[in-house]
């Protein structure tokens, strides 16, 4: 029997403290009918990221939760990796907000490297964001999921809508920021498809692996 499945009640806590990614994955999970809570929401305590790749950091945020509140547990590590910046902020994309989160302040830092760069046209601003999911179990077995995003670094930010990055990032193929798109657009994932955004890229991934579809 395949202990990771996620069939309609299953409990799962989202082990993260962002809620921009909460929300994300509350609408992606949504057609499934999963028992859904979050690691903010259990008062779980946010382990530090001290790992120097995605899948270390999706582990350790993973593991925590799954052992903390005794249910499986699902994290998303993530990060925006630019070209010309040889793969910065990378998984220290959050770092770079400071703390308290200062994404404007972040997005502004990113875009006076490239202009130290003399980085102009798209193709010298490319970029992508990546995330790995991982799925752990309290008994410390874990499975993870990556996705990916390629796209262009714009200035100046636009749209409101979405978290962090968003309003700096235009995938490719698209005119629109995923500051300027719904999370639906963002997102482009319904049971069968591949799905537009990193996260829901990795969703995917996940959903082939543990859901009925
Ligand atoms: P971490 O996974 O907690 O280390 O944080 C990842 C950081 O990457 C977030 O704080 C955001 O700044 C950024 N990030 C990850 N995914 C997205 C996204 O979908 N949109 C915008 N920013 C994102």
């Amino acid at each position: 029997m395949n202990d990771f499945r996620l069939t309609r009640g299953t409990k799962l806590v989202i082990a993260t403290h962002n809620d921009g990614k909460l929300a994300e994955f509350r609408e992606l999970f949504a057609p499934f009918g999963l028992d859904l809570t979050s690691a903010g929401e259990l008062g779980l305590p946010e382990p530090a990221e001290e790992g120097t790749t995605f899948a270390e950091n999706a582990r350790t945020k993973a593991h925590v939760a799954a052992e903390a509140s005794g249910l499986m547990a699902l994290s998303d590590d993530s990060g925006l990796c630019i070209d010309a910046l040889n793969g910065d902020p990378g998984v220290y994309t959050a770092d770079w907000a400071g703390v308290p989160r200062d994404f404007m302040a972040a997005m502004q830092r990113v875009e006076d490297l490239l202009r130290k760069k003399d980085a102009k046209t798209p193709a010298q601003r490319r970029g992508s964001f990546n995330a790995t999911l991982c799925l752990a179990l309290p008994d410390g077995r874990d499975q993870l999921y990556v996705g990916k995003a390629e796209g262009t670094l714009v200035w100046p930010p636009r749209g409101d809508k979405g978290f962090g990055f968003d309003p700096v990032f235009q995938p490719e193929g698209f005119d629109t920021t995923f500051g300027e798109m719904t999370s639906e657009e963002k997102h482009s994932w319904s049971p069968g498809h591949v799905g537009l955004s990193h996260r829901a890229r990795a969703f995917a991934a996940l959903v082939e692996a543990c859901c009925d579809v």
